[in-house]
């Protein structure tokens, strides 16, 4: 049985932990795939120190010699792309085909990312002087931190690790412990691309271990996060203590928009994808459809007959549509909302139950569920579900229907399908979402466009596109005086 290895200052080590987890297929819990050891802080501290060696020379290397590293990562993926898919949905159970989708958004954040070495490009500016005129520099900051999640554990560690890289900056990877085996190959792919020892790390181990040790430790220049609000606040808290800088993108409630004059075809399609696409476990995840009246019972008709059509089962089946929960603890909270979406009274359309019988009882399956006549003050219309569950609300207008879409803590992504394009980019104006999409699902981004959330969802920069570069780089001023003389003017 393999036990997951640490990379730390280019080489493969054993953790000296005598705490082990086992990584079970959550779609046949008979299955072991691996073992997870628990590393210790020293662990954690030896991959910081490794980082922080390594950077003098890792900054001094020209960008675009970074990028060629990033570039090869690339051409490696695309080699490794279909072991890499079937690790992906053997731990995390998202379908093969979804894996295959995550590993090419991964390929397209490394190629997008290699390009972005030659382009990390500051201002020049005249001056309020004559033969003066000043410029702005982005430098990397250090050793930064990126701690990720086991949803999409392969494409958010590199939209991270990537930027963070071609700036200059050296990394420590903290894994979910959930989805270690997906991490050994990232990383093994970015060591063979030909990173120098310590320019990239990565421990498996807790959150209350190595994930404070990596938030906590004085060399530590940044923390790039991504998971739950109640984790994500917390390092931002100690990101404040510290004064360095932090990105949160946390959890989502994202609804999706169905107006009278919609193709419902469409939206009905938009939705399931949405909605039960990865088994909802999606920060992107659509949670809420808000249809207008006149056509909802049509809607949620064909909705409720697509759903029931979906096949559940283990990801690496060529015929499974959805996968399982990823785990116990993400399957029972499942049920506990489908228990309170029954108990504060929503119509229970189709699914709301887990699966039992072969192959069912060797995994955490649930069935695609649809409540109709939810409020929006009930619990399933506000928090967070992360499974393949969506809460149909009535609405009369499009007014309503904004004003419920807004009325929720976060704020990751949203739709709309209309066919006014007066209400459409009223909708893309006044949501309040960091991304949004017209005719098309809540789910899914593209490499070069920036991606995140406001208010509950997301603090601090954008992830990915060229605005990821900002948060991976200081700005530094340079004033220069080409006079030779003492200056005439005013000094501030
Ligand atoms: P999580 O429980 O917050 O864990 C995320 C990561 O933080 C894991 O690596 C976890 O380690 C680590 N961690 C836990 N406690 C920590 C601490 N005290 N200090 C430092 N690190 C700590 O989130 P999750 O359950 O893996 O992921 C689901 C959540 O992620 C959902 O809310 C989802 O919406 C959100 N998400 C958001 C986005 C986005 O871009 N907005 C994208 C994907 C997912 P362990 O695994 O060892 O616990
Ligand atoms: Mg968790």
């Amino acid at each position: 049985m393999e036990t997951y290895k640490n990379f730390i200052n280019g080489e493969w080590i054993s953790s000296k932990s005598q705490k082990f987890v086992e990584n079970r297929n959550p779609a046949n819990t008979d299955e072991v795939l691996g073992m997870v050891a628990i590393s210790p802080i020293e662990e954690a501290q030896a991959a910081i120190k490794a980082a922080q060696a390594s950077y003098p020379a890792w900054r001094k290397l020209p960008p675009p010699q970074r990028g060629q590293m990033i570039a090869k990562a690339a051409l490696i993926m695309q080699e490794r792309k279909a072991e890499l898919a079937r690790a992906l949905t053997l731990e995390e159970g998202k379908t093969f085909k979804e894996s295959l989708g995550e590993v090419q958004k991964s390929i397209n954040v490394l190629e997008f990312m290699a390009g972005e070495s030659r382009r990390i490009a500051g201002e020049t500016l005249s001056s309020e002087l004559p033969s003066n005129f000043a410029y702005t520099l982005k430098q990397p900051m250090g050793v930064i931190s990126t701690i990720t999640p086991w949803n999409f554990p392969v494409s958010i560690p590199c939209w991270k690790i990537a930027p963070a890289l071609v700036t200059g900056n050296t990394v420590v990877f903290k894994p979910a412990t959930l989805t270690p085996w997906t991490a050994v190959i990232v990383t093994e792919i970015f060591q063979q691309a030909g990173l120098p020892a310590g320019v990239l790390n990565m421990v498996i181990g807790s959150g209350s271990g190595v994930g404070e040790e990596f938030v906590t430790n004085p060399a530590i220049r940044a923390i790039s996060f991504t998971g739950s609000n109640d984790v994500g606040s917390h390092i931002y808290n100690h990101g404040a203590k510290r004064m360095v800088k932090v990105q949160c993108e946390m959890g989502g409630k994202n609804p999706v928009v169905v107006m009278e004059d919609a193709d419902l075809e469409l939206a009905v399609e938009g939705t399931i994808m949405g909605a039960f696409g990865s088994t909802g476990q999606r920060c992107t995840a659509t949670s809420r459809a808000i249809v207008v009246e006149t056509i909802a019972d049509q809607f949620i008709r064909q909705l409720a007959a697509r759903a029931q059509a979906l096949r559940v089962g283990p990801g690496m089946e060529p015929n499974s549509d959805m996968g399982p929960a990823v785990d116990p603890g993400q399957l029972d909270t499942v049920l506990h909302y489908l228990a309170i979406g029954k108990q504060e009274g929503a119509k229970l359309v189709c699914g709301g139950e887990r699966l039992t019988g072969p192959p069912y009882d060797k995994g955490y399956f649930v069935t695609p569920t649809i409540f109709d006549y939810v409020t929006p003050q009930m619990t399933i219309a506000q928090e967070e579900i992360f499974g393949p569950v969506l809460a149909v609300i009535r609405v009369k207008t499009f007014e309503e229907a904004l004003d419920i879409a807004n009325n929720v803590k976060y704020g990751l992504t949203s739709s709309i399908y209309s066919s006014d394009t007066a209400k459409v980019f009223r909708f893309a104006d006044e949501i309040e979402t960091g991304i949004t999409h017209i005719n098309s699902p809540t789910v899914g981004g593209e490499a070069h466009l920036p991606f995140g959330g406001i208010k509950g969802t997301g603090m601090g920069w954008r992830e990915q596109g060229r605005t990821a570069i900002d948060f991976y780089t200081e700005i530094k001023t340079v004033y220069v005086d080409y006079t030779g003389q003492r200056r005439q003017s005013n000094l501030y």
